[in-house]
């Protein structure tokens, strides 16, 4: 029986069991399907995790170091896909990939979530190269630059927000004539005088070179015009997937509350609904989706767990 089954090794998981291991528990382990590190080993840096300020290191590189130190602290690792965890009476059984089961008194749950693409011409060409998901990770870049944003939902409408406070101009380009995103928020965006909406449009195509993005071209889906604009950051905001599906039982319920857009729901502590079962970073409800944040939701759903198993003992 494990003390603490982690799922997820991205800064979420590794953090949690760094935590629980050098809070004294002995047997934990952590299931990751590829090798660990999460999303942020995609990125091709990063600037805003305090005290990392090293300009030609890679997130892998970032990453790296986050392994070498949970392991030398005990945690052990499978490289195995899970595919459900049920709670059975007091304790919680985990399968993977091929049916093999594994009992934990604990489980934290760290399985983070992927952005959707938008599926345009050049959009995975220049992931990471001008082409973001990220304003918070990657606005800075833009300084007093001009970007695109794509989408129409409240996410979209409140990183353009968030960007027009540190770029020049800010383009929203939307599908529609009419926002998904809340009105106080189009209303905000709409007083913003750096903020220019171009509504019932698309991104037809992602351009650049090998320095990465150098434009956008945009199609009017009514009159079939494409405007070519030069900007060199475009962020995608068309919506999250959240890594949840660990979480649901055979008729597809889940186990513990969820939003209607699939994040857990959990308190301050990290703890869901269902004693024992503990979540941490992109997973969760209102996660700031940033590693600090869910390398900080680690430590506290780890120190949680240690807490719970010491009352039921
Ligand atoms: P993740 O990092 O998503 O890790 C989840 C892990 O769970 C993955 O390794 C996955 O393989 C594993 N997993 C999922 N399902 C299963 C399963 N069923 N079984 C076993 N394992 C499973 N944040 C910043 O703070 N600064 C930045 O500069 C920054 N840049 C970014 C750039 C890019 C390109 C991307 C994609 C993200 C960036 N982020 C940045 C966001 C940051 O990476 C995430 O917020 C953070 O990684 C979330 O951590 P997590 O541990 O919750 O989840
Ligand atoms: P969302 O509500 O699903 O909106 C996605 C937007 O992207 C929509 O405007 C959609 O257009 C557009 N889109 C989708 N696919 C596209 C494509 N392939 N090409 C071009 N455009 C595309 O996603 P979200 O904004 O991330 O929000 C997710 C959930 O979180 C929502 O329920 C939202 O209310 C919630 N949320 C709440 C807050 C808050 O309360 N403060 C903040 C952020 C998010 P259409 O409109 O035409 O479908």
């Amino acid at each position: 029986m494990l003390d603490c089954a982690i799922i997820g090794g991205g800064p979420a998981g590794l953090t949690a069991g760094l935590y629980a291991t050098r809070g004294g528990l002995e047997n934990v382990t952590l299931f990751e399907m590829g090798m660990p590190g999460g999303q942020i080993t995609q990125s091709s840096e990063i600037e805003n995790y305090p005290g990392f300020f090293e300009h030609d290191k890679t997130g892998m590189d970032f990453m790296d170091t986050w392994q070498k130190q949970c392991f030398h602290f005990g945690l052990k690792h499978e490289m195995k896909k899970v595919e459900s965890v049920a709670k059975t009476g007091e304790h919680f059984t985990i399968t993977v990939e091929g049916g093999e089961t594994y009992e934990a008194m604990t489980v934290i749950t760290c399985t983070g979530s992927v952005p959707k693409r938008a599926g345009f011409k050049g959009e995975d060409t220049y992931f990471g190269k001008g082409v973001s998901t990220c304003a918070t990770c990657d606005g800075f870049f833009y300084k007093n630059k001009p970007v695109t944003v794509l989408g129409g939902g409240d996410t979209a409408l409140e990183e353009a927000f968030f960007l027009s406070n540190i770029c020049s101009d800010v383009y929203v380009v939307h599908r529609r004539e009419s926002f998904r995103a809340a009105p106080p928020t189009l209303d905000r965006v709409m007083r913003k005088e750096n903020i220019h909406l171009i509504t019932d449009s698309v991104i037809e195509e992602a351009v650049g070179d090998a320095m990465g993005l150098s434009g956008v071209d945009i199609k009017n889906t009514k009159t079939g015009d494409v405007t070519h604009m030069d900007n060199t950051g475009l962020f995608v905001f068309v919506g999250h997937n959240v890594n949840n599906g660990v979480l649901k039982d055979d008729n597809g319920e889940f186990i513990c509350e969820v939003t209607d857009w699939g994040q857990v729901i959990v308190d301050l502590s990290m703890k869901t609904n269902v004693p024992g079962l503990f979540m941490a970073g992109d997973i969760r409800i209102e996660a700031p989706k940033q590693v600090v944040s869910a390398a900080g939701d680690g430590s506290i759903a780890a120190l949680q767990v240690i807490s719970y198993l010491q009352e039921l003992a």
